[in-house]
């Protein structure tokens, strides 16, 4: 095969583009990215290898190998993974294909328009691989996939093109070589990156707990001895190669909770699910009984954009005594806990198992079970003990309650009990979050239910013709903003024995609440208005179902209610969305 020459798909070209010219002050994160690839592929054939034992060629000692050389100012990341054949290196190198990329660039150039230079988002987003093109005027991939023969050299220098070629490799697996930019190698670099020293201490940062050894080759300099182990004198140093493996690869989760300081928790989330921030909320148990397992979950600081669209992978990961099962396990947590990073570590779990016999597991339901009380314990004691905190979690993740109790109608789930108590609303009152428990307390006695309006902003809410009587009498509404709000309390019905009832759906049965005088006046001008309303009836025809006296407007002369048993304006409104 001839050496070939490709276009980068557009998009990918202007994400090289960008970063390349983005003034992004983290740049180092670039090794990062590359030690993950390669301990994804390892993770790949290690996986591949349990059924098909010939892939390994005989090779089963993983490693990550990072080689720099300040000569050729070079640095080169190698693994013994899974590997690229040629249509892989096209396909993972030479494209967008995930969403979740082409989500970075909208957000990045939407920030660039405005002014920013986007540079936190290369963090948020971790767009991986290209990143090394932030250090590089050149990158050359060499790559062989395990089980086959033939080894490809991919090369850029991100000028909107790239070649491929056939080449030699013995081994399996991929190695990558970074010709670093001026700005990145030599004693004057700003950061330099053939760099032993500084390569160490970046891997401790980042990538410590991979869990395959990053190893490197240091060149030592030392005395030579005698044969008692003593200097000798006046014989200058000798230079001797030690490969030392700059990981720890201690599991965090395994340590002992009281040894373990909150930073490590916070690099270690950031470190293992790409954010550049601290997680909002950090849950770590170990569990001895039945069954035996130990769990690390997070809340991210803030939601993913694209947490509620099907591009959006929940899960945790799995592992067994430390071993790397498998990622993005969806079975352990119910929908509604979708935002939920983090892992579990069982013994009870087989290292070989297959994603369809891992759904049936007996021990995966147990502990999911046991994961959802504890979170929901940990979310009930932070709405008691710490408001501003759950207030905080409430903006980020409120909707995915609500949605998992509105989602109970069609999974027959019996969600509503469990969450009924973590909503918060803002209401007519002030503009402060409330529960449904402090809205039935603060309820007048006679008041039998519980209002609430639907709109796209208080300002819209507060305008509604309706709101004025229950402002009158003192009455407190719930507002609604949040378009799945009206359709989780209708899944709901009622609280604590009260009704839920939209200020715009028929009767408000304000009765008690309501004087016997103004229910007589009421009755009086129907009476002495009988003709007027018929009058009305008739020229609106069927664009009503009828026309009523009403004792609920202020200074409004009409309004439109919706039916009793119809949906609510908002409803259709939503319908109609959804329909179109
Ligand atoms: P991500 O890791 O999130 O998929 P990257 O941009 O980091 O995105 O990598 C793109 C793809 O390139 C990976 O999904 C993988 O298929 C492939 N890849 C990158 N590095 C390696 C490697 N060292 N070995 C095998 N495949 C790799
Ligand atoms: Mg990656």
């Amino acid at each position: 095969m001839a050496k070939e020459t490709h276009q980068f798909q557009a998009e990918t070209k202007k994400l090289l583009d960008l970063m390349i010219h983005s003034i992004y002050t983290n740049r180092e994160i670039f090794l990062r990215e590359l030690i993950s690839n390669a301990s994804d592929a390892i993770d790949k054939v290690h996986f591949e290898g349990l059924t098909n034992k010939d892939l390994l060629e005989g090779d089963d000692q993983y490693e990550i190998f990072l080689v720099p050389d300040a000569d050729s100012h070079t640095l080169t990341i190698s693994d013994n993974g899974l590997g690229m054949n040629k249509d892989d290196l096209m396909e993972n190198l030479g494209t967008i294909a995930k969403s979740g990329t082409k989500a970075f660039l909208e957000k990045l150039q939407q920030a660039k328009e405005g002014g920013d230079t986007g540079k936190d988002l290369i963090g948020q987003f971790g767009v991986g691989f290209y990143s090394a093109f932030m250090v590089s005027e050149k990158i050359t991939v060499v790559s062989r996939k395990a089980g086959e023969k033939q080894a490809y050299k991919w090369e850029s220098t991100a000028d909107g093109s790239y070649t491929i070629e056939e080449c030699e490799k013995e081994k399996r697996g991929t190695s990558i070589t970074l010709t670093l930019l001026p700005e990145f190698y030599g004693d004057k670099a700003e950061e330099n990156f053939t760099d032993t020293y500084k390569l160490q201490s970046l891997v401790k940062k980042y990538s410590d707990y991979v869990r395959y050894p990053i190893k490197m080759n240091f060149v030592v300099e030392e005395q030579p001895k005698d044969a008692d182990g003593k200097p000798i004198e006046g014989a200058g140093t000798i230079k001797r190669n030690e490969v030392r493996t700059l990981n720890s690869m201690q599991p965090l989760w395994a340590k002992n909770k009281s040894e373990i300081k909150p930073e490590e928790y916070d690099e270690f989330y950031q470190n293992l699910f790409h954010d550049w921030e601290r997680p909002m909320e950090v849950m770590h148990n170990k569990v001895e009984g039945t069954i035996e397992y130990t769990s690390l979950l997070f809340f991210p600081e803030h939601a993913p954009y694209n947490l509620y669209h099907s591009d959006y992978e929940p899960g945790l990961q799995l592992y067994s005594r430390h071993v790397f099962i498998m990622d993005k396990c969806k079975d352990l947590l119910p929908e509604y806990l979708r935002f939920v990073k983090g892992l579990v570590d069982s013994p009870d779990f087989s290292l070989n198992i297959s994603r369809e016999l891992l759904q049936q597991s007996r021990e995966l339901k147990l502990i999911g079970k046991n994961l959802e009380k504890s979170i929901l314990r940990q979310l009930n004691t932070m709405l008691k003990k710490d408001r501003e905190k759950y207030e905080k979690f409430w903006a980020q993740y409120g909707k995915s309650l609500k949605i998992g109790i509105y989602g109970s109608a069609y999974t027959g789930t019996d969600t509503v009990d469990k969450l009924k108590d973590l909503l918060l609303f803002t209401t007519s009152k002030e503009d402060k979050l409330i529960t449904l428990k402090e809205y039935v307390e603060h309820m007048p006695e006679n008041q039998k239910k519980i209002y609430y309006a639907t709109g796209k902003d208080r300002a819209a809410i507060d305008s509604l013709p309706q709101m004025e009587l229950l402002r009158d009498k003192g009455i407190e509404v719930l507002y609604f903003l949040d378009n799945v709000d009206e359709f989780a309390v209708e899944v709901m019905r009622e609280y604590d024995g009260k009704p839920f009832h939209s200020i715009s759906r028929g009767d408000l049965g304000l009765d008690d609440v309501e004087s016997q005088e103004v229910k007589k006046e009421t009755e009086n001008i129907t009476k002495t208005n009988e003709d007027l309303i018929k009058d009305i009836k008739e020229t609106l025809g069927d664009k009503v179902a009828d026309v009523k006296i009403s004792s609920r407007l202020k200074s409004s002369a009409v309004c439109l209610v919706a039916d009793e048993q119809g949906p609510s304006f908002a409803m259709e409104q939503v319908f109609a969305e959804t329909n179109n």
